[in-house]
């Protein structure tokens, strides 16, 4: 029984988003799950935030509902609308709704730039209230226990924090995600791209020499994501120098002089 026991737990483990801590990050989120509290998560594209989330959730037994974020986002798209069904008028939730009413992590990704009637419906969420308007329900709902608000953005962007009341901003708890260092990131690009350390130790030394270029006109860095792209496409038997071309260089900038810089830069570092 008791061995039967420990091979489901195994089992189960074994299906938990692998994810690499970089520092407290997990303790924080842990804590701020256990108080009800939303969670801010900053740092730039590709870098691991919604890994994190998922590792957390999994980890917390929690439902996660993920919502990508774009410019034209309206409050309708997080809380629902009516929608015409076979002649009928019929209330659809959106995924806030379904997340508030089970208790859900319902994780707003890269909110880019928060409109106002959004801000609106995630204040009374955020305070000691924990509820959600469904004004065109003419209701309130209660949060379920569990329900946990979490917004990621990246810092480097046109910032939501111009939108977001400073008031409502206060009560997220903020984490801040970054690059991993660069023997977990050579553990992350190996293991997610299946290639050997050597290879992906090669590529981080690359992402780290994009990362440190002086008064770059790149808007992105090379992300752990580009990385693992790179890896990916080495595993499946291109060159390394063709793999970062076509996953790195090429997507990082259009500029015919800035793609040559860094052909060169990659040249230097592999
Ligand atoms: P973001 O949400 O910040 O844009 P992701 O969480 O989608 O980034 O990360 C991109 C990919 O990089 C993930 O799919 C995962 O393969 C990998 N990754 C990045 N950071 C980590 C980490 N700390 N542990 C495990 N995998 C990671």
């Amino acid at each position: 029984m008791l061995a039967n026991d420990r091979a489901t737990a195994v089992q189960a483990d074994s299906q938990a988003p692998f994810y690499e801590a970089a520092g407290d990050e997990a303790a924080v989120f842990r804590a701020a799950a256990r108080g009800g509290l939303p969670v801010l998560l900053k740092g730039p594209t590709g870098c691991g935030k919604t890994r994190f989330v998922q590792a957390m959730a999994h980890e917390l037994g929690r439902e996660l509902i993920t919502v990508a974020g774009h410019e034209d986002m309206t409050s309708a798209d997080l809380v629902g609308r009516f929608l015409l069904k076979g002649g009928e008028t019929v209330w659809v939730d959106g995924p806030l709704t379904r997340a508030v009413r089970a208790g859900a992590i319902c994780y707003l990704d890269e909110v880019v730039e928060a409109r106002q009637d959004t801000v609106v419906v995630i204040h009374p969420l955020t305070d000691h209230r924990r509820e959600l308007a469904l004004d065109r329900l003419g209701t309130a709902l209660p949060a379920a226990p569990g329900f946990q608000l979490v917004i990621s953005y990246n810092p480097g962007y046109q910032s939501v924090l111009k939108n977001i009341k400073e008031s409502t901003r206060q009560r997220f708890v903020a984490i801040e995600l970054g690059f991993p260092p660069a023997e977990a990131e050579t553990r992350i690009v190996a293991r997610e791209a299946g290639i050997d350390a050597a290879t992906a130790g090669a590529l981080v030394g690359l992402g780290n020499a994009v990362r440190g270029l002086d008064g770059s006109p790149l808007r992105e860095v090379a992300s752990t994501r580009m990385l693992i792209l790179a890896g990916v496409l080495v595993a499946h038997g291109l060159s390394l120098r063709g793999a970062v071309q076509a996953a790195v260089v090429q997507v990082l900038s259009d500029d015919p002089d800035v793609v040559r810089a860094l052909g060169e830069l990659a040249d230097a570092v592999l």
